[in-house]
């Protein structure tokens, strides 16, 4: 499904990412500063390597030698960060929408009203962002991101900024939504625990290289 071959270098750090990538949950697992998130980006198109390559399916992304770059916005990946995001000035509902009103009608392969109650957002809906537990918020901006119907969900830590209880009171939700919509995930994060319980495979990665442990050059 995803097929990367990597390099990048930001200063001091260096990123080398190499991997095949089935569908289902994917987790990625490292230590803070191993280059999760710069992978995240690297993938979500938010930042460009160095060398090297990316496809999705049969479709290049990104092949540097050949000067390919397809821009964030046509890849069609959703994301979610450890903070949510959401945007303040609008209700839960319009957040909700924000991505969906920009698909077209074709692309669309989740309705408001499944995501609502795949998400139990029905009583907030009405809400702004600055009304909203953290945890809710949390899955109001997984319920953008699926709405999105994006090819592949990139989740960069969402549950990290909870504490234990809202977290375990989540981790159902992203079960429910990786088996009723079957949307590709990389699960990105620190905690080993959530992988265990929700990723069909683990990669782990360390100090900018994946799989852990390769030497990272930059050619
Ligand atoms: P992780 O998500 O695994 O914690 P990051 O990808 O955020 O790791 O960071 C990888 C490395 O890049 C770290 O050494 C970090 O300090 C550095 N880094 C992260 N963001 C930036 C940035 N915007 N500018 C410069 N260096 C950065
Ligand atoms: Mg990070």
């Amino acid at each position: 499904m995803l097929e990367f071959d990597l390099r990048y270098r930001r200063g001091e750090f260096t990123l080398a990412a190499t991997a095949r990538i089935e569908a289902g949950v994917t987790g990625i697992v490292g230590a803070s500063g191993a280059g999760k998130s710069t992978l995240l980006a690297l993938l979500a198109g938010l930042l460009k390597p160095q060398a090297g390559a990316l496809r999705f399916g049969d479709e290049t992304l990104v092949d540097v030698a050949a000067g390919q770059f397809v821009p964030p916005w046509k890849r069609h990946f959703g994301l979610v960060f450890q903070d949510g995001q959401l945007f303040p000035h609008l209700s839960v509902r319009d957040n909700l929408l924000y991505g969906w009103r920009r698909l077209k009608p074709a692309e669309r392969r989740l309705g408001f009203d499944a995501v609502v109650d795949l998400l139990e957002l029905r009583p907030l809906v009405a809400r702004r962002p600055s009304q909203l537990s953290g945890g809710e918020r949390q899955r109001v901006a997984l319920g953008r991101a699926l709405l999105y119907s994006p090819r592949l969900l990139l989740l960069d830590e969402p549950l990290s900024a909870l504490d234990d209880r809202l977290k375990q009171q989540i981790l159902p939700f992203l079960r429910r939504i990786k088996q009723e919509t079957r949307v590709p995930m990389l699960y990105v994060t620190h905690a080993t625990a959530e992988v265990d319980y929700l990723a069909d495979r683990v990669l782990s990665m360390r100090s900018g290289r994946l799989p852990a442990g390769e030497e990272a050059s930059l050619r």
